[in-house]
């Protein structure tokens, strides 16, 4: 099996040899596999791959060759996929609102864990599922701040709830553990040590103990800034969990998606004109890669290339803008991102600082665009075509 499929040394190699007019996302194997591992040895439980964040076969090829093992599926299709490409996967079926009929699918392919939030949901896994053989997770939700992105608007049970389903799960005979989801990309910890102090306390009430403690995941990825501190998270989380639980401290699970795939992608979109207050239209937008953009804000570290994929120089960051004189090619100016549609919501959060020089047929490279990216992009308006290319390495 070929997992690397490497054709192009970087993504400017690329460019300047096919100048694509459609919008191009860039898979680097190598770097997916680097950020794998850094999960596998570092994180203190099971890891897990929320697929949602980025199903694409050779995601999963290439993580299943890393060591991983665990993925977090939420629908019938995900089920279907992760047991045809990796074969012996342990699955784990979080989402915790399912019909009776994807209930009935996910037990026939051989699902080891389900999540739950409510007595109603809780009672259709008890009519449908063996006791004794199936991990259920109760998943609590607290009010917490520091996601981009808050996940318990949705789903999760209040701690009093959640400790009455995980003494139910544990009566019925049910292997009874605890999830969270603490929202994507959280670059702060905070959320992490308040969540899993309420789980000890939830397991305290509901006078439980609990077999594993699922971290969800949250975890966040570079998204073009700094690199990501992964190791003192993890130190933070089993620091936590010790002093909540102490000697009766449950095994541990994450599901990362954007933290494990997001910096493995980067994504080059095409000026195809540009508007006499300087806007730039662009081949991609928010109905396509870029549909996180109007929730997550812009990506940092965008490159400007020009029609030949070589790199524009920009003025450093910090020096004034409004002091450079017109005709300074290299000058950062403030830019409206528009996206194709004829939609007038099509425009990118910003303006975007690049240099003035950007024009007509240039590319603009994004990196971090490997979660939420392919998954959510419509073909609205015509739009939406992504030619993905593996490349060696992303930078170059
Ligand atoms: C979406 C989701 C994840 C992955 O979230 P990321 O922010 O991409 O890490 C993990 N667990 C659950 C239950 C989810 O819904």
């Amino acid at each position: 099996m070929d997992l690397t499929r490497t054709l192009w040394q970087h993504p400017r190699a690329y460019l300047a040899a096919e100048q694509p007019e459609d919008p191009v996302l860039f898979f680097a194997p190598a770097a997916l596999r680097t950020r794998a591992r850094l999960f596998l040895d570092g994180f203190p439980g099971l890891v897990t791959y929320a697929v949602k964040a980025n199903p694409e076969g050779a995601v999963l090829d290439n993580l299943a060759a890393e060591g991983l093992r665990a993925f977090d599926v939420a629908s019938p299709a995900e089920i279907a996929l992760v047991h045809g490409r990796v074969p012996g996967a342990a699955m784990h079926y979080n989402n915790p609102v399912r019909s009776r009929a994807e209930i009935a699918f996910g037990r026939a392919m051989g699902v080891a864990s389900w999540s739950v939030d409510r007595a109603g949901e809780l009672a259709k896994l008890r009519e449908a599922l063996d006791p004794g053989r199936a991990e259920i997770a109760v998943r609590f939700k607290l009010p917490v701040k520091g996601a981009a992105y808050d996940f318990g608007a949705k789903f999760g049970a209040e701690p009093a709830r959640a400790a009455a389903l995980l003494a139910e799960v544990a009566q019925a005979g049910f292997v009874p553990s605890l999830t969270f989801h603490p929202g994507t990309q959280c670059a702060d910890p905070a959320p992490w040590v308040a969540y899993v102090a309420e789980a000890a306390s939830i397991a305290r009430s509901a006078g439980v103990e609990v077999a594993r403690l699922n971290v969800g995941g949250g975890f966040p990825s570079a998204r073009g800034g700094a690199e990501p501190d992964l190791a003192g998270l993890f130190e933070t989380i089993a620091r936590a969990v010790r002093s909540g639980f102490g000697a009766s401290a449950p095994a541990l699970v994450c599901e990362p998606g954007r933290g494990l795939v997001a910096d493995a992608f980067a994504h080059a979109a095409r000026v195809k004109g540009v508007g006499e207050d300087g806007a730039l239209f662009l081949n991609d937008g928010i109905y396509g890669a870029f549909a996180e953009m109007p929730i997550l804000g812009l990506v940092g570290g965008v490159q400007a290339l020009d029609p030949e994929g070589r790199k524009i120089k920009g003025v450093p960051e910090g020096r004034k803008i409004k002091a450079v004189p017109e005709g300074d090619a290299a000058a950062l100016v403030p830019r409206v991102i528009f996206g194709p549609t004829c939609d007038s919501l099509d425009v990118l959060p910003g303006p975007l600082m690049l240099p003035r020089a950007v024009g007509e047929g240039c590319y603009l490279l994004t990196p971090g665009m490997g979660a939420y990216s392919t998954v959510t992009a419509t073909s609205f308006n015509g739009f939406g075509t992504l030619r993905q290319i593996t490349v060696e390495r992303l930078d170059g």
